[in-house]
């Protein structure tokens, strides 16, 4: 028995917006596969903790989908699949259309590969108190608090005195041994706990625990310190000095794993903005499309875009300079035509910490991929604005394709804020608009987001470049 509606019901559903969770309008094939897809991310997310990894990570996938090494200035031809690598930190996935590439431009999306972590200093290693320590300099914006008394791995690259590469990954395997931040017990904890949690545990205090093994030798003073660099020089041919020549990242040791009962989110490091990254690049790889495509994995967002592999660095332009000449198009013109979908991704509304979100417009965990027309802080100060006829270009798009998906902004105003690489194409005169997964936790060593919303983010991304 089902009550009629009333005219002034039937009237209000039709005009009015509500947000819907993707779970509860799910087919159960639909449900399946949100799951299934969860399962090939979580495998990335254990392979690709750091850029590096993930660079690596996405090339071993794409050479398996047929795509083949691009180097600046090689010829290409409509239907070509290729990546480029950018100094092994940032990756170029792409493939040639038959478009007309002035008048259909290139479908971008834009994602990023680095995530907050604890990088070790150049100089870093010394023996105190029957422990060796490692002295680190975060990257990205952490609570430094949240980084202690957690199982950390290290991984990174060291240049040897001979100019040799070695890559360092250790603390993964069950059968490594891990690292660790120390923190102060409770008992004495008084002083410490009345700190602003900003001190709580202070820079120059994230000092990792790598050994407390004495040199068997009565004449070394630093034994503990001979241990650890006799293990590095027989294992990685290192000596101290190597260091100064190093990036290595302490990043927590724990594998993806779902939470709760039902499965329904995964818990992992590096979510941001790898929950981006996997979709862009896997629809990139998969999906079918007679557009020129292409899946941006950048480095360095967590610090300001900066740098050779940073988003804002001329070689992606000049990536694409050199696809429109191999294709006979004018840059500008293919500049002005193309598409850009830079995908980061935002906060979730935490019920834990209502008091920083505005409802009607916070992001909600499982009601899809989230669009922000805008981002930036104090009066959107440092975003780039999507259009109305962009958003609406969009938007029709995912109607049209059954995407499943939602819209926010990062907090209430003048809560806080933050930035993507979303300026960054939208200065090359590319219609650009931020979309990407809600994250619960986010810039945690542990960090939350809903199978539902990675796989609505993957079918946005299959949308797009249809
Ligand atoms: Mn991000
Ligand atoms: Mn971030």
């Amino acid at each position: 028995m089902s009550e009629k509606k009333t005219a002034g019901q039937q009237r209000y559903d039709e005009l009015s917006y509500e947000k819907k969770n993707y779970y509860e309008t799910a087919s159960e094939a639909e449900r399946k596969a949100m799951y299934d897809y969860a399962e090939g991310y979580k495998r990335f997310l254990d392979d690709a903790k750091t850029e590096r990894e993930a660079c690596a990570a996405a090339v071993a996938m794409a050479i398996q989908k047929g795509f083949t090494a691009y180097r600046l200035g090689d010829p290409l031809s409509p239907g070509d699949k290729k990546y480029f690598v950018n100094r092994g930190k940032s990756v170029v996935v792409f493939r040639v259309g038959t478009k007309n590439l002035e008048e259909d431009g290139m479908r971008l999306i834009a994602a990023h590969i680095d995530a907050p972590r604890v990088d070790i200093k150049q100089n870093p290693l010394y023996e105190e108190a029957g422990m060796c320590f490692l002295k680190t300099h975060y990257y990205g914006g952490i609570k430094k608090y949240q980084w202690t008394a957690i199982p950390l791995a290290l991984h990174g690259a060291v240049v040897l005195k001979d100019g040799r590469k070695v890559e360092i990954k250790i603390g993964e395997r069950p059968e490594d041994p891990v690292f660790y931040i120390d923190d102060l017990l409770p008992h004495l904890g008084a002083e410490q706990m009345a700190q602003n949690a900003a001190k709580l545990i202070e820079g120059e205090q994230l000092n990792v625990v790598v050994g407390a093994l004495p040199y068997a030798d009565k004449e070394v003073s630093k034994k503990i310190k001979l241990t650890v660099l006799n293990y590095l020089n027989q294992t990685y041919g290192m000596c101290e000095e190597d260091f100064l020549s190093s990036e290595l990242s302490a990043v927590p040791a724990y594998p993806a794993r779902d939470v709760g009962f039902d499965r329904a989110l995964i818990g992992a490091y590096g979510h941001d903005d790898r929950v981006c990254a996997y979709p862009a690049l896997t629809a990139v790889l998969e999906g079918e499309t007679e557009h020129t495509v292409l899946a941006m994995l950048v480095d360095k967002e967590e610090i300001g875009s900066e740098g050779t592999t940073g988003m804002q660095c001329k070689v992606y332009e000049d990536l694409m300079e050199e696809i429109a000449l191999a294709c006979g198009a004018n840059f500008r013109k293919v500049r002005a035509a193309s598409k850009c979908l830079s995908s980061d991704v935002t906060a979730a509304y935490d019920p834990n910490f209502a008091g920083v979100y505005e409802k009607l417009n916070a992001a909600f965990v499982s009601c899809g991929t989230c669009m922000s027309k805008f981002t930036g802080a104090r009066g959107k100060s440092g975003s780039n604005d999507a259009s109305a006829e962009f958003v609406g270009e969009v938007r029709a798009m995912f109607a049209r394709e059954g995407v499943v998906w939602q819209t926010a902004e990062l907090g209430k105003v003048d809560a806080g804020g933050g930035g993507t690489v979303a300026k960054f194409l939208a200065n090359l005169n590319i219609d650009t608009v931020d979309l990407g997964v809600p994250v619960i936790s986010m810039h945690a060593p542990w960090e939350v987001i809903s199978k539902a919303d990675l796989y609505s983010n993957y079918k946005a991304f299959l949308a797009f470049i249809k």
